[in-house]
Parts: C-alpha cells; structure tokens; sequence
C-alpha cells in the first residue's frame, strides 16, 4: 500500500473553484494507485476573521475556546472537499482530529502532536476511501480540542506521513515552492530545487512562511522527505531533505525577514551583573519570547543601554512588564516598531570565511545601517529600518549570487 499524503493551504482552499481544482489533484494520485490521505487548512482568510472576533467580544477570550472557535476553520474545507469527491464518484469523508484521534501536548494555540492513532484510517484507506483530515487541530489528554500554531497544518501533514508510514508528503501552496526568498518581495527569488533541513528550519523560524517552523523540525526528526508545490501548477516543486543528500556550491541558500518586530532600548541601566537578567526575568514568565539583544559599552561604567527585540503582538504586554518591574531603574525606554529583520541562511557559511563582511559591506554601501545583529552557526541576521527592507533583500540577493538558478 503506497500511502501518500497530500497537504493544501489556505489559498489552495480559498474559494469553491480551488477546492474543484483540488479535488482533480487528488484523483490525479488515485489514477496512479496511490492510497492518498488528504490534510487540509482552513480556506484563506477564515482562521484570521475567527481571531478577529474572539478579540471583539472579549478583552481575555480563554485560549482553550480559542481553539475551539479556530479548529472550526478545516472543518469547513474539509467537509466541502469530501463533498465534491463524492459527487466526483468517490468514498471520501472528512475527519476531524478527535473522530482519529489525534493527541497533542502542550499549551492551548501551542500544542505539538504525539500521536495520531492508526487504526480507524488505515482502514478506511484499505476499504477504498480517501479520508480528508482536517489540519491545525488535535485533542488533549483531557479530551479538550486543542491547535498547532499558526500554519500549523503543515505540521499536521507531516505528522500522518510518521503516523501512517508514508511514501511521500506533499504540501501544496500558492507559490512554485521554496525560493531563495519570498517571490512575493522579489522578482528575482529563484526556486530551490533541493534544500536541508537545518536551512529551511532556519529560514522558517525567520519568517519564510512557506512551511511551520515546528513542521520543519518534526520533518527533521522523523527523516520525512517533502516536497512543496504549487496547486496552481504542475511544476516540479522544491524537495526538503537531509542535509548529506544535497550537492550544492552556494554558501548561501535562502534570505529571510520578518515585518512584526519591535525594538526596545533602556536608557541609562545600571551596569552591573544581574540587570539583564532581573529584565528578561519577566518576560520570560509571561512567554514573551526575547530576540536580538545588544548592550552597549558604559563609557562610565556605571550605566549602559540594553537594546532588544520582541514581537510586535507582544509589545503592550513587555510595555507594562517593564513599567511594573521594580527590581530595574532606567532614565528612559524608546520603542521602535518601524525595524525589519533580513537573515541570510546558509550551511555553507560554516566552513566559509568572509560571510558577515560580505553582508555588512554590501549594506554599508547602500548607507543601510545595521541596529542590532545575531548570529548563529548557519545564518546572520541584522535588524534595519522598515523602509529599507527590499533594498536590502536585493542587495544581499545579489550579493550572495542568488539571481541565478537554484
Ligand atoms: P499556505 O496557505 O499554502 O500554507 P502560506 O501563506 O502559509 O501558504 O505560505 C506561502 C507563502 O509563503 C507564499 O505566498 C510566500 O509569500 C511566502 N514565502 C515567504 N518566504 C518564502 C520563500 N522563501 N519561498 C516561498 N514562499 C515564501
Ligand atoms: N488555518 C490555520 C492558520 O491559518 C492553519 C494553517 O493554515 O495551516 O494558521
Ligand atoms: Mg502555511
């Protein structure tokens, strides 16, 4: 049995016409004797209007009804998707994560999953149906309905290749696959036709969207081949894959950003050990995730500047944490919610020299000024003024050689 699972995105649902286009994919798959589980999201824009109206009738909606409220979203599309295929001639019907069930752990909005249980799909597979499972949602220990994070139905799709030993896992989406950067900023982005692991993980957890960055992980973890491709072609997509099974020469592969942070800095903090943590301390109880950090050199010895980066959802929350917290004295704090974060992704940097000088020149040559920068084995991110960021993006795109086929 040559099970296949077949992933589609917002867009790929997002109007009755894309969920006919989608139907005649997955027959495609059964034409040519595949077993094909379908995973899908919610059609585009129904997940985002369900948050905006949890916020309207509620200051502090729960987030365990959030999860009810937002699983709703792939219950639809997958509901008109085994719809059609029946018309179409097809057994097919939609199952919700806790008629499998799927079991996840973890916060609210938050969770991961741990187990899809087998049986009932299997053989609903082996009796002939396609079974059209609904991405992004899972159940908890205590029976209640739980969600993945944003995007989470990518993590969804990868989660039943493991479970139900696939073949092979494909995530449709709206653009031809993974480029070496978003091909909606840049015309010039070219295709990857192969990329690792570690660099998508990367490029992911920096803003790519085109896959979750846990998906990523979960792929990772379980040795799960994928390909993404678009619904709205039929062009040979981008293959994720271990790292040793790739030949490639570019030091870089990817170039990510993201236009959600905010930069704090604290003037005037005392410069002594223990300040930055008595600062982060905080936060981090409040799950707000820290970022960029830099510390100024205290001239004086006395009192330095701290600089950070959040997300900007979590800007009003870090705004009173900071204000409320009395184990910390500053002269003054300055918000900026007009940075960008633009990272350059790469294996190749690791045996590489001369990466973090390429990319600061090729900026300071621009008069681009960097305002905060990290790094890690595989990637360098510099954070910069909004306004600059497709200046930047280009610049670097070229710099790194990234205009020609991938
Ligand atoms: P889906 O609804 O199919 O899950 P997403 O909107 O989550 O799709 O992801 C696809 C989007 O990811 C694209 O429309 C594109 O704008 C964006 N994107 C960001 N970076 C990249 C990249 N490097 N390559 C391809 N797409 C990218
Ligand atoms: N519908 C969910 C979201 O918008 C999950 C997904 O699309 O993957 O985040
Ligand atoms: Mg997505």
């Amino acid at each position: 049995m040559k099970i296949i699972i077949l992933k589609f995105g917002g867009t790929s649902v997002g109007s009755l016409n894309r969920i006919k286009k989608v139907c005649k994919i997955i027959i495609s798959y059964i034409k040519k004797n595949y077993k094909v589980v379908v995973v899908s999201s919610a059609m585009s824009g129904v997940t985002n209007d369900l948050i905006k109206k949890s916020n309207q009738i509620s200051n502090n909606f729960p987030n365990s009804e959030k999860d009810v409220l937002l699983s709703v979203g792939e219950q639809i599309s997958c509901a008109l998707i085994a719809g059609k295929l029946n018309e179409m001639g097809y057994t097919s019907r939609s199952w919700m994560a806790w008629q499998i069930p799927i079991l996840t752990d973890g916060a609210h909005s938050a969770s991961r999953i741990i187990k899809i249980k087998r049986t009932k799909i299997i053989n609903y597979i082996k009796g002939g149906g396609i079974p059209v499972i609904t991405g992004f949602q899972g159940i908890n220990i205590n029976n209640r309905i739980t969600t993945l994070e944003r995007g989470g139905t990518d993590a969804s799709a990868i989660m039943c290749a493991k479970f139900f030993n696939a073949y092979k896992c494909i995530i449709y989406t709206d653009v031809d696959g993974v480029f070496t950067t978003d091909p909606n900023l840049l015309n010039s982005a070219k295709k990857i036709k192969e990329i690792s692991y570690d660099e998508m993980l990367e490029m992911a957890s920096l803003g790519s969207k085109v896959m979750q960055p846990a998906a990523i992980q979960d792929a990772r973890l379980n040795k799960i081949e994928v390909d993404v491709r678009s619904s709205f072609n039929k062009k040979k997509g981008t293959t994720i894959k271990r790292r040793n099974k790739i030949f490639n020469n570019n030091v870089i592969r990817g170039i990510s950003f993201t236009k959600n942070d905010a930069k704090i800095t604290l003037i005037g903090v005392k410069d002594k050990p223990g300040v930055a943590a008595n600062i982060f301390k905080p936060l981090y109880q409040n799950s707000v995730n820290v970022d960029m950090v830099v510390q100024n050199i205290s001239a004086s010895g006395k009192e330095t500047d701290l600089t950070f980066t959040i997300k900007l959802d979590d800007l009003l929350k870090t705004k009173k944490l900071i204000n409320s917290n009395k184990k910390i004295k500053y002269k003054k704090i300055l918000i900026n919610k007009n940075v960008s974060k633009v990272s350059i992704v790469g294996v190749g940097m690791i045996t590489t020299p001369g990466v973090t000088y390429r990319m600061f020149k090729a900026l300071a040559e621009k008069n681009i000024n960097i305002e905060v920068i990290s790094t890690s084995e595989i990637k360098i991110s510099v954070l910069i003024d909004k306004k600059y960021l497709k200046k930047s993006v280009e610049i670097l795109h070229k710099e790194f050689n990234l205009n020609s086929t991938q």
